[in-house]
């Protein structure tokens, strides 16, 4: 076994290593504050491989360790001067857990170790102090009771209170050493009450079960859950730390304290943090007392009376904020620090990389660079891309009071405030009168576009992150919440309940809190989002260290307007058929569907020609510079049917054509399968006017675009759900003829590119052949995820979750890209494409643009751009960006 304890203290530290995985955070960083030469109280720290070596020895401390422990005890007692256990100048001792991880307030720790009825009196002697000593000496009892002997600490703290109201004290620091050795008596005959065993009084029996409880609380329940929760694996296991104890209750000119060396909510240069005097260990922040404030300005800002550390303790201040401001230097990251100070004398504690809101991330970053603290490169690796979210949209202010009566998942960020309304035709009649909606359903579908369009948000009470609704309201980048299940929507009485019985009728106000999953009773107070400088000068920076270019997926001009003012830089997917939902139009596409021959079906395409081009038109002339790729017509024509009575009499009439005639044509069309059925190029082969309608129609928009602005965009065609050549040859035919007709036409000629979707197995293993064809590959990940599991992405929600908690998969594969098949089949394609056309130009869209892990894998994979909806834009500058410089530095 190797090296099992650490030492550290006296300006010096064992093997000089710093190692946060041997000997966790909290143990390494001491010993680096140790070596700096910071005033750090001398300990030792004993691995997190011993933690493992605990639990496989059936949680007993083996022999060698204790030796260890021992001898680095006596550097401890030499450093000090201070003997453990000793009836005099007794050595005390601090048992600190701290994990490779920070995982805060899960795991245990012990302080005062060592008292017993004998060292409780030297202590109090040599400090010249009974009251402290009889004070410490009761603080641990309960610490060791509760984390040793598994007593809950509010027993011990009834009795405390119990005593308090007797002697009529309001505060800890009132009682007299006298009173504290009652409370100790009668702490001592509690634990005798409950556990029919005595408060152990060898201070060697106390260490070895201390740190045996230390390494233990790594397996306790909350800790399980918070490694579940933030995926921190289970082997890591626990250091643990044992230290000397110093004292922040020696009297008023001592304390304890902790502070962030900047402001961790706004970024502000400026110290910020609380200390107590005549307090010890976490009484800070378990609001025994009020806290006082360290600086007289933050003193100040919080309007209290109570002195500041820097008025109190000048000197002991000015030496903290020096430390802090060394530290913040070596670490070039805001630090959150813990800290003691015993009778004058400061001793640091602790020393963790702060956490911060994306705010202040931001402004710490940016500030830094300007201080020459780090580089334009490590301050864009500082954000986490995902959390630019919480930028982007309103947001709940954090202040306000939240009536909550129901939640969901979280499937798009940002929050929103309207009135309630049930069908996708009442949110667009509300959006029209100018009123704010909240579309509610139990889950959507593609014709509820338009409403989904007019609402401020949706919240569905099923479906997953994949859901229809999740996505589409993701891609026009409003907050929604979906598979809230414990909220139920009455539809025909236009009824939604929540949680307690909470009903709300159509009309009545609601929030929903996309980033939280919340659903709130009435309006709050919101906070708008802020692209303030620090924003703006970190996406500089990151686009100056990414390669692979980022692109939107967007069907509509608003799309395209938010993506590119987000800086996408062009489209990477249009979708059509999202194009044909909107108002009259879907009578036209239906007519065209149920057209029962060619002849009749051009009728309807006349019709649809016009519309397509002045989409496109728009389109073009908003993207204009930059490439833009429109895929053609994809889903299964049933998305398009009419479905009620009244929609199907309508088309009816416009077709001239008996109802039930229609209803016939509607059952023929009818797919068992649809998603593996008639669509795609499938479509575009069996009905070419289809595709040649809207070849033309994107031509004819891109020759008008061109001369409008000056500047045509890069037009790419792509063909989707192609597995054959011949499939791609085809349609490619078909486009090229209607370009040739379009150019004599016009008399303009535009450039284009014809390239597949690369989104079926059988097209990414013949990629080789399909590239002698394709101009481009777009891998449609969300298609290709679904082909090679064999799962239907509208299905996955019933079983993935499942999977998940079982520890089958261990991600969503629809939300982050599955590396190993997927990954592997996008590699391959990608290398047998480029072996026949060494330039092909290759980009993802699809969900998995916009994640972050997924984006580094296209980097990896030499791909040309990623594709994600117009709010994830700014995430995905800089994830690729991260990605850029990772594999740079790799
Ligand atoms: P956590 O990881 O929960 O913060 P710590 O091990 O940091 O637990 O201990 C909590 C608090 O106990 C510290 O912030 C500090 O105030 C106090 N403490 C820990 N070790 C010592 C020590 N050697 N001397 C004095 N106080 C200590
Ligand atoms: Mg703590
Ligand atoms: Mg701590």
């Amino acid at each position: 076994m190797a090296k099992r304890v650490y030492w550290f203290g006296g300006g010096k530290a064992d093997g000089g290593a710093v190692d946060v995985a041997l000997l966790g955070g909290k143990g390494a960083h001491l010993a680096e504050m140790a070596s700096l030469g910071l005033p750090v109280p001398p300990g030792l720290t004993i691995t997190c491989d011993c933690c493992e070596e605990f639990f496989r020895n059936d949680r007993k401390l083996c022999d060698d360790l204790k030796a260890d422990v021992l001898a680095g005890l006596k550097a401890v007692e030499q450093e000090t001067g201070r003997i453990f256990g000793g009836s005099e100048s007794p050595l005390l001792l601090s048992v600190r857990s701290g994990s490779r991880a920070s995982m805060p307030g899960m795991l245990d720790t012990v302080l005062n170790l060592g008292l017993n009825d004998e060292t409780v009196q030297a202590l109090g002697h040599d400090a010249g102090d009974a009251r402290f000593a009889w004070d410490s000496y009761r603080r641990f009892i309960q610490m060791y009771a509760d984390v040793v002997m598994g007593l809950d600490n509010e027993i011990f703290e009834e009795v405390l209170e119990d005593e308090k109201g007797r002697l009529g004290r309001q505060n800890d620091t009132d009682l007299s050493a006298v009173e504290w050795q009652h409370v100790v008596d009668l702490y001592k005959r509690l634990i005798e009450d409950e556990l029919d065993e005595s408060f152990p009084q060898d201070p060697h029996v106390q260490l070895w079960k201390a740190i045996a409880a230390v390494f233990s609380s790594w397996h306790n329940a909350r800790a399980v859950t918070y490694r579940t929760l933030h995926r921190i694996p289970e082997t890591w296991g626990t250091a643990v730390n044992v230290q000397a104890m110093v004292f922040g209750n020696l009297g008023s000119t001592s304390a304890t304290g902790v502070a962030f060396t900047r402001n961790p909510s706004t970024g502000e240069k400026a110290l910020y943090g609380e200390f107590l005097a005549n307090a010890q260990g976490e009484d800070v922040v378990a609001g025994i007392r009020t806290p006082q404030s360290i600086t007289e300005e933050g003193r100040l800002a919080s309007g209290s009376e109570k002195p500041s550390m820097e008025k109190l303790m000048p000197e002991t201040f000015q030496e903290f904020r020096e430390i802090c401001e060394r530290l913040e230097r070596h670490y070039q990251d805001l630090q959150d620090v813990e800290f003691t100070v015993e009778r004058g004398k400061l001793w640091m504690l602790q020393t963790r990389n702060g956490k911060r809101t994306t705010k202040a991330a931001m402004r710490v970053a940016v500030d830094m660079v300007e201080e020459g603290l780090i580089t334009e490169e490590q301050a864009v690796c500082r954000i986490d891309p995902p959390s630019l979210d919480q930028l982007l949209h309103p947001t709940i202010d954090p202040r306000v009071e939240r009536h909550q009566i129901g939640s969901g998942l979280p499937a798009s960020p940002g929050a929103a405030t309207g009135e309630i309304v049930f069908t996708a035709e009442q949110a667009v009649d509300a959006e029209a009168e100018g009123r704010r909606v909240i579309l509610v359903r139990i889950e959507t579908s593609p014709e509820d576009i338009h409403g989904m369009h007019a609402a401020e948000a949706i919240l569905t009470t099923r479906g997953g992150m994949t859901s229809h609704a999740a996505v589409v309201a993701r891609g026009m980048g409003i907050p929604c919440v979906v598979g809230a299940g414990s909220m139920r929507v009455d539809l025909r009485n236009e009824l939604l309940t929540g949680v307690g019985g909470v009903t709300l009728k159509k009309g009545d106000i609601v929030t929903i809190d996309g980033s939280s999953g919340q659903i709130l009773k009435g309006s709050v107070a919101m906070q708008q989002p802020e692209l303030s400088g620090d924003f703006g000068k970190l996406m500089t920076w990151a686009d100056k260290a990414r390669r692979m270019q980022v692109r939107t997926n967007a069907d509509t001009p608003q799309d395209a307007r938010s993506a590119r003012s987000f800086g996408a830089e062009g489209i990477g997917l249009c979708r059509t058929e999202h194009m044909f939902f909107e108002g009259e139009r879907i009578l036209a596409m239906r007519e065209m569907i149920l057209a029962e021959d060619e002849t009749a079906r051009r009728a309807a395409l006349e019709k649809l020609l016009p519309l397509q081009r002045s989409d496109f038109t728009e389109l073009f002339t908003i993207m204009h510079g930059l490439p833009v790729t429109i895929r053609l017509l994809d889903p299964p024509l049933h998305e398009f049917l009419p479905k009620t009575e009244a929609e199907i009499d309508d088309v009816a009439r416009a077709m001239g054509m008996p109802p039930a005639f229609l209803a016939r044509r509607i059952d023929a069309i009818h797919e068992f399968n649809p998603m593996l059925g008639h669509r795609g190029c499938r479509l575009a082969i069996s009905y070419p006017e289809i595709a040649e309608m809207q070849a033309r129609a994107i031509f004819e928009a891109a020759a008008e675009a061109a001369r409008e602005t000056g500047e045509p965009v890069e037009l790419e065609i792509l063909v989707p759900l192609v597995s054959l050549r011949a499939e791609l040859d085809y349609v490619k035919g078909v486009i090229d003829a209607v370009a040739v007709e379009v150019f004599g036409e016009t008399d303009v000629k535009i450039g284009y590119l014809t390239g597949t979707m690369i989104e079926l197995p059988r097209a990414a293993i013949r990629a080789h052949v399909i590239a002698e064809t394709a101009e481009f590959f777009s891998f449609g990940t969300n298609d290709l995820t679904q082909t090679t599991f064999g799962i239907s992405r509208d299905d996955a929600a019933t079983f993935i979750p499942t999977y998940q908690r079982k520890g089958i998969i261990e991600h969503d594969p629809f939300v982050s890209l599955d590396f190993d098949g997927v990954g592997e089949l996008i590699q391959i394609a990608a290398e047998r494409g480029r072996k026949t056309k060494p330039d092909l130009k290759m980009g993802i869209c699809g969900e998995h643009g916009g994640d972050p892990a997924s984006i580094h894998f296209c980097e990896n994979a030499d791909l040309d751009y990623v594709s994600c909806s117009p709010f994830r834009v700014p995430v995905a500058r800089l994830a690729a960006a991260q990605a850029a410089i990772a594999k740079r530095n790799a």
